[in-house]
């Protein structure tokens, strides 16, 4: 696993917290629609920063393409 560093002060004196938040998303019909996922995401803890890495990326692509095939029961292919 790689090391994090702040990308603001650069301390490694990080932390990795999990949060719930929503992810406002449209599906292919141009339909909004929001998605509750748990984010990960990181703390600073020299400055205080919080910011989301390739983890929240990750979770929220994953978040998105889950939903999208919750909302199309019907349909086994895009
Ligand atoms: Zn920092």
């Amino acid at each position: 696993m790689l090391s994090h560093h702040c990308p603001v002060c650069g301390s490694s004196d990080v932390m990795q917290r999990t949060v719930n938040d929503r992810l406002r998303a449209a599906d292919p019909v141009g339909q909004a629609f929001e998605i509750p996922l748990l984010l990960p995401v990181w703390r600073c803890r020299a400055c205080k920063l919080c910011w989301q890495g390739e983890e929240a990326m990750a979770a929220k692509e994953a978040a998105y393409q889950y939903a999208l095939v919750k909302r199309s029961p019907n349909r086994s292919t895009v």
